[in-house]
């Protein structure tokens, strides 16, 4: 089945390290921004989905109002699974009680919640808007409304984290109980304050051994609490793998709705523009964006590098022959060898996978098989 990412570009102020496709100070685009989305959405009617994903930007920094306009349209245009996932981004300095209750009854039953860190002068440093109190009282909301499933999104190789405040978050994050973790190391992406606070000297970061060595703490420490590594920056309890995310790395389809949204749909890539005036003039236009064809040969690329961030189900053998109708090996069996060899990859005859070292310099492993 497909998934919808619906893309919210709105945020109450843009974190330092932010490069994402998110606007600040343009809420009162609002209105006009959902009545467009509800219009881009007829253009898929009917589609059968399995998961839903509001994410931003900040969704919950829109008027819930407006949030469940979305969501009872998607109810109405789309073919919606019984069970479908449906995950809204939440940033605790935008909730309330009342938001999750709301959002719940529309359907929502899963929260992916930015926290970053559960440490104050770590959390002012990169901009957020929100405090550890306020995490704290956003994952109370969400459990006294009933949503059952939760996700924590956590920074690593923040400028001037030490191995005890990561530990700290850490332990912070796994007492509050969520199904699911996400943890990423802080990028600093040209452009942004934090990047020129950097390119000026003014912080201190990790370098690229210490950034693996935290990497290697938050897996450990995850693992050792009962949250299995299944991606590369993503824990869960059992159960709880994020169905739409999973999507992306299985190459499964997914629309995607709204400004920079991308989607994979009908065996085509393409994204819808990254400005807003540009987005509202190709929803009016009535027009989607042309796009790719993906090849039969960049497919089986992407199968190898997208399946191979599942660091414990890989890539295997029998799926790219229900695939392609041709044999892993016939088509990359040096270059398995070759990273085999290097101890990048494990093969056990059935999948592929990477190992820590591999997912270490997992992009140079990805590159192999483009
Ligand atoms: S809340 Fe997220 S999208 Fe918004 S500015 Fe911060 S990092 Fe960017």
């Amino acid at each position: 089945m497909t998934g919808l990412y619906i893309h919210f570009p709105f945020c109450k102020q843009k974190c330092r390290y932010c490069d994402f496709v998110s606007f600040a100070g343009k809420l009162s685009e609002g209105e006009r921004y959902v009545s467009t989305l509800l219009t881009e959405m007829e253009a898929y009617r009917g589609a059968a989905i399995d998961t839903v994903y509001l994410g931003g930007g900040t969704p919950t920094a829109l008027a819930p109002e407006l949030l469940l306009k979305v969501l009872s349209r998607v109810a109405s245009s789309f073919s919606l699974a019984e069970n479908a996932e449906v995950t809204v981004e939440a940033n605790p300095g935008t909730v309330t009680k009342e938001t999750f209750v709301m959002l719940k009854e529309a359907g929502v039953n899963r929260v992916s919640l930015g926290v970053q860190s559960f440490v104050d002068s770590e959390l002012s440093l990169l901009g957020r808007i929100h405090t550890k109190q306020e995490a704290y009282e956003a994952v109370s909301a969400i459990r006294s409304a009933g949503i059952g499933n939760l996700s924590i999104d956590l920074m690593f190789s923040i400028p001037g984290q030490t191995r005890k405040t990561l530990l700290d978050s850490l332990s912070c994050a796994v007492a509050l109980n969520p199904e699911h973790l996400s943890c990423y190391s802080l990028i600093l992406c040209e452009g942004t304050p934090m990047y020129e606070a950097n390119e000026r000297g003014e912080l201190t970061l990790p370098d690229e051994d210490e950034d693996r060595e935290r990497y290697a703490l938050v897996t450990k420490v995850l693992e050792e609490k009962g949250y299995g590594r299944y991606e590369i920056s993503n824990y869960a309890k059992e159960g709880y793998f994020a169905r739409h995310n999973t999507k992306y790395w299985t190459r499964e389809p997914y629309i995607g709705l709204g400004v920079a949204a991308h989607s994979f749909y009908k065996n085509r890539r393409y994204e819808n523009p990254a400005s807003l005036v540009d987005y509202y003039e190709q929803v009016e236009s009535g027009k989607l964006p042309a796009g790719e064809a993906v090849s039969r040969e960049d497919a089986m690329s992407e199968f190898l590098f997208l399946g191979l961030r599942q660091t414990k189900a890989g890539v295997r053998r029998s799926e790219f022959f229900k695939c392609f109708s041709v044999n892993l090996d016939e088509i990359y069996g040096e270059t398995i060898k070759k990273l085999v060899k290097l101890k990048l990859l494990i093969d056990d005859g059935e999948k592929i996978c990477l190992t820590d070292r591999g997912i270490d310099v997992s992009n140079a492993v990805f590159c192999e098989f483009i």
